[in-house]
Order: C-alpha cells, then sequence, then structure tokens
C-alpha cells in the first residue's frame, strides 16, 4: 500500500479526482437521469408500485443472512465498516433485503398483498471497475412482496420490459429461466456436481471454489463462459419439480399472450443465494449477461431467512449507468434541458440593480432568467447569453430605465422591439417556444 505523503508541500500540491469506480454526473449528462426517471415513475405509476427509500447502510448480518455467505458480494464486495457505537454496518449492495428488512418492521404483512413498491438509489460494490462496473452505481427497481402467482412474475417481467420500451432502446433482449427451488435444486446441484467434477481445470480459480459453496455459479464461470464444459452442462430446466414447473409454464403462457418476447437461457444463475423459480435479465444487443441492463426474479425464502414467516416474493433491480450508456451507444435522442428563457442585459452598472429586480420579476411570474454580472458590456452580455443558449436578452439601458421599458432582442432572429416594463412577461410566456 502506498502512504499518501504528507509533507505540507505535497498536501498543497494534491489533487483529487473522485474514488476509483465511482462516477460524476455532469450537467450535460442529467437530461439521460431526468429521462431514465421519468419513465420509471411513468412506469411504476402505470402498474400501481408506489415509492420506498430504505438507509444507505444496514446491519451487515442482513446482507451476510439473506444474500448468502457464499456470493461474491457476502465474500468481497460488500463496504463494511463500524460505527462509532461499534455497530458492523455494510453500504448496501442491494436492495432487496432491506425492501424485506422493511416490510418486516413496519409491519407491511397486514396491508393488501402483494405490496407493490420500487425504489430508486445508489447501491455500493467493492468491484474490480471496468466498462459499465463501478463501485457505486444506482439502481431503479421493483418489488412484488406476498403472492406467489405465476401472474406476478409475468407482472414482473412485464413492468422491467415496459420501462426498457419507454426509453426507446432497440434490440434487447428478455432471457428467462426458472432456477427450482428447495424440493427439486439440490438434486439439479448434486447432477451439476458430478458432471462438472473430472472438468474443474478448465474452469477459473474462483469456479474451482465454487465448487463446494456454489455450484450453480459454475454457470456463469468467466473463462468457459462459451466453452464446451459450460454449454453441455444439465439444464435446471430438466429438474424442475411439478410445482416448479407448472409454475414456468404458466409464467411463459401469460407472457406469450401479452405478447412480450424471451429467450430462454437455462444457464441463467443469478448471482445470488436467494432466487428462487423465476429468474430473468434483460440483455443489450451483442452482449452477454456480463452486461446485462437488469437482473430479477422470485425469491421465496428470503422473508424466512429473515425469521418471519414464509412470504412469497419477485422484484427486478436495473443498472442505471448500463441503461444510459446503451440510450448513449444506440444514440436515443433524450428531451435536452430547457435553458432560461431570458437573459437581463444592463448597459451600465447604473442599470444593475434594475435588472436584478426585473430578473427576480420575472421568476416569480415563471418565467426561467439569468441576469448579466459583473460589468461586462453589452456585446459581453450578448456573447454569454448566446453561449448558455438562451434566446432571448432583454436590455436595460438609459433610455429604457428612464421610461420603463425594457429592449427585447430575439437572439436566433436579430429582431428588436422595445415594450413597457410590466408587459415582459407575458410577452415572454404567450411567444411560441
Ligand atoms: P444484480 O443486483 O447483480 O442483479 O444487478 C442488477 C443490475 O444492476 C445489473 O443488471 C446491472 O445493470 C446493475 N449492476 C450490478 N452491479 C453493477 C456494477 N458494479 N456497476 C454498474 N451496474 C451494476
Amino acid at each position: 500500500v502506498k502512504r499518501p505523503d504528507s509533507s505540507s508541500k505535497a498536501r498543497r500540491t494534491r489533487t483529487y479526482a473522485a474514488p476509483r469506480g465511482t462516477l460524476d454526473i455532469l450537467p450535460e449528462d442529467e437530461p439521460y437521469w431526468r429521462f431514465v426517471q421519468a419513465a420509471a415513475e411513468e412506469t411504476c405509476r402505470l402498474f400501481g408500485y408506489r415509492r420506498m427509500e430504505t438507509p444507505m447502510f444496514e446491519d451487515v448480518g442482513l446482507f451476510s443472512r439473506t444474500v448468502g455467505e457464499a456470493t461474491d458480494i457476502v465474500e468481497k464486495e460488500m463496504y463494511v465498516f463500524s460505527d462509532r457505537g461499534g455497530q458492523e454496518l455494510a453500504l448496501r449492495p442491494e436492495w432487496t433485503a432491506n425492501i424485506c428488512r422493511a416490510y418486516l418492521q413496519h409491519g407491511m404483512h397486514n396491508r393488501p398483498q402483494p405490496v407493490r413498491v420500487w425504489y430508486w438509489g445508489p447501491t455500493f460494490r467493492y468491484q474490480r471497475p471496468q466498462a459499465g462496473r463501478y463501485r457505486q452505481f444506482t439502481q431503479f427497481g421493483c418489488e412484488a412482496i406476498g403472492e406467489g402467482d405465476p401472474s406476478i412474475d409475468a407482472e414482473c417481467v412485464e413492468m422491467a420490459w415496459d420501462f426498457y420500451g419507454r426509453l426507446g432502446l432497440r434490440d434487447l433482449r428478455i432471457e428467462l429461466s426458472s432456477i427450482g427451488d428447495p424440493t427439486c435444486r439440490p438434486a439439479y446441484q448434486e447432477a451439476l456436481r458430478s458432471y462438472y467434477a473430472d472438468k474443474l481445470d478448465r474452469l477459473c480459480a474462483d469456479c474451482q471454489r465454487r465448487y463446494d459453496t456454489n455450484i450453480m455459479r459454475l454457470l456463469d464461470c468467466k473463462t468457459d463462459m462459451d466453452g464446451p464444459v459450460t454449454s453441455r452442462a444439465p439444464s435446471i430446466l430438466d429438474h424442475l419439480c411439478a410445482d416448479c414447473r407448472d409454475h414456468f409454464d404458466a409464467l411463459r403462457s401469460y407472457l406469450d399472450e401479452m405478447g412480450i418476447p424471451y429467450t430462454l437461457n437455462p444457464r441463467l444463475a443469478r448471482g445470488l443465494d436467494y432466487y428462487t423459480r423465476t429468474v430473468f435479465e434483460i440483455t443489450p444487443p451483442g452482449e452477454g449477461s456480463q452486461s446485462s441492463l437488469c437482473g430479477g426474479g422470485r425469491y421465496d425464502g428470503l422473508i424466512e431467512l429473515l425469521g418471519s414467516r414464509p412470504t412469497p416474493a419477485i422484484g427486478f433491480a436495473a443498472g442505471l449507468e448500463r441503461t444510459i450508456a446503451t440510450l448513449r451507444k444506440q444514440s436515443t435522442p433524450v428531451p435536452p434541458f430547457p435553458e432560461p428563457t431570458a437573459y437581463v442585459a444592463c448597459q451600465s452598472s447604473a442599470a444593475a440593480a434594475a435588472a436584478l429586480r426585473l430578473t427576480s420579476d420575472l421568476r416569480k411570474k415563471g418565467v426561467s432568467a439569468l441576469a448579466g454580472v459583473g460589468g461586462r458590456s453589452l456585446k459581453a452580455q450578448m456573447r454569454h447569453a448566446n453561449a448558455l443558449g438562451i434566446r432571448r436578452v432583454l436590455i436595460l439601458g438609459e433610455d429604457e430605465l428612464a421610461k420603463g421599458t425594457v429592449t427585447v432582442r430575439d437572439m436566433t432572429t436579430g429582431e428588436q422591439k422595445t415594450v413597457p416594463r410590466s408587459k415582459v412577461a407575458p410577452l415572454l410566456t404567450h411567444r411560441r417556444p
């Protein structure tokens, strides 16, 4: 570990950058974020989901118990710290466990079931940063807790699909599978174990270790991603028990009925322990599941792991940095941030107070406006307005001050007219945009 240089010169000259694996969202990125959030809100409104938020950190045990000791998240990706009171906490590495914790804590099982909620916010995983993989990233997700019927699974997949459709992304794929339940999964895991027993040398070191702890993860071994070992592995879909098979068939028939396209991918293992039955991912064109935009599934065993009675539930989480990267890649148009309507310029410092007053009056009337500041020449103020993309410059000169008028200049046409100050706001609000 390199120690930071603590000499006073080094301290004075040191520059800072955002921590590795994190992103700054700049003003020019903001239209994408607004667009994506508006789409998420509209999807949730249409499906009757209500927003929920939970703290950014929780008791570390909440995640190790539910996500699973043998998962990447718990083994090596959590940001864990002790607070001053000695409590061991973790920045949330995902949201489902927190939402279920809150569901129980607030007695939400007494509300009409399923409880349908959505969330949006930062999520933290200490992973090796690479394209589309960050240490702080934003997730939007939905959870329906308290109902096991496959129609809710169909609703969940439909909802994720609706969200991506609303964004206008093209050529996305839904990959779908079932990973069974505690009745049928153990036999499948045994079948996998005997299949892989003499092939471990062809997998990565992580997978060799997971052979004992988390055998299903071998299905997404990065070394053998599209290799012969994984592609010939037994399929979970041939090992489902009758109940899981019926559930999966019903889900598929509902999706078919709604015209939602999907591809079966029995290798979808999902990283977390708590999934049961339905699992799905949405992937962008031409890329594997390593770059999924969104992942979801049923987690009927999770609430029981938190010490309550078994409660079926399903949800999905979408990664928004990857979603926005795909919007950019596909050159999807997003509504630009509206620039202020007017720039109030003054010809002399004598007009500065009047300019501020006019700017303030405009804002009170709902017209967005900026005032030219700092004693720049009128020409410099026009250039400034132009550079900011503001179309109307309101000029206050000696003449205007004396007569209580304003000269309104349209920067695109060069047209100018002088009007009484009281007429400026109506003029700006009634003009074509
Ligand atoms: P998961 O909770 O692992 O199922 O992930 C759900 C979604 O969150 C993924 O499909 C990604 O879009 C996103 N995601 C997960 N991990 C990261 C990460 N480290 N950086 C950026 N996005 C991520």
